[in-house]
């Protein structure tokens, strides 16, 4: 008997499940977004709202070990709850709940945390929300990204008073970074952080309800260009065919 092709058996796996998330995609209400879509380009969440599409099998694979480091840090804290290492303390650990907050209430505007993304780590004195991501080496992490703290900042806003924390995660390894690393005490709740999210989650909607195509913006600004990886962004080639277009047009000078 011929041993079955598990790998590609995984992968098919991986797909189907994508597929039917799609399919669920097209079904989005208008004016409901993620944390994660606000730092993302926003060509890209115009491109998923428009024009769903699946990712190829190796970014499932990496968001698929993404999932594994949110275990695994979920693991290794409720072992510390459990052993009172927590400053001694007795502590607890909770998963978040879904949650809604309200950018706009006469356009029906809201961003929408999904269940399960964070976990809270408290005692009677201290409250850490914790988001686990995973990474292929820790060598160069020693800040946390913008967007990840851009990420968090709703959590943060629904939980607050209590510290973000993103626990990085060597994807081969599961050697941990925590940052912002002491002596600094977390990412504080930021007025500042959270208007601009309003903001950009207005702009945004307005984008996508006049159905106006935003700029490439992560072609634009240099932090963001790593989005537009093809294993990343699946619009690449219509974004880049979309500026060809554009530049026929322009006259030479
Ligand atoms: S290719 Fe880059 S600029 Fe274009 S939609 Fe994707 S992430 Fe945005």
């Amino acid at each position: 008997m011929t041993i079955p092709d598990f790998s590609y058996e995984f992968d098919r796996i991986l797909l189907d499940r994508q597929a039917k998330e799609v399919a669920e995609r097209t079904k989005r209400v208008l004016g409901r977004y993620y944390p994660s879509e606000i730092p993302a380009c926003l060509r890209q969440t115009f491109y998923s709202y428009y024009n769903p599409k699946p990712k190829p099998a190796k970014t499932l694979r990496v968001f698929e070990a993404g999932d594994m480091a949110h275990e695994w840090v979920k693991k290794m804290l409720t072992a510390l709850v459990e052993a009172k290492q927590i400053h001694g303390e007795i502590a607890s650990l909770e998963n978040e709940r879904p949650f809604t907050i309200v950018v706009d209430q006469d356009e029906d505007i809201s961003i929408e945390g999904r269940f399960d993304d964070f976990l809270m780590l408290s005692n009677d004195r201290e409250r850490y929300l914790i988001d686990a991501k995973s990474q292929k080496s820790l060598y160069y992490t020693n800040e946390f990204k913008k967007e990840h703290a851009i990420q968090i900042m709703p959590y943060i806003y629904i939980k607050r008073p209590c510290k973000g924390l993103i626990a990085y995660v060597d994807r081969a390894t599961y050697e941990t970074k925590f940052l912002p690393q002491a002596p600094t005490e977390g990412i504080d709740y930021d007025k500042e952080i959270m208007n601009w999210i309003f903001t950009r989650t207005k702009l945004l909607h307005k984008y996508i309800v006049t159905h106006t195509m935003p700029p490439p913006e992560a072609k634009q600004v240099k932090d963001m260009n790593w989005m537009c990886n093809p294993a990343i962004c699946p619009w690449r080639a219509e974004c880049d065919a979309a500026e060809a277009t554009k530049d026929k047009w322009i006259k030479p000078q």
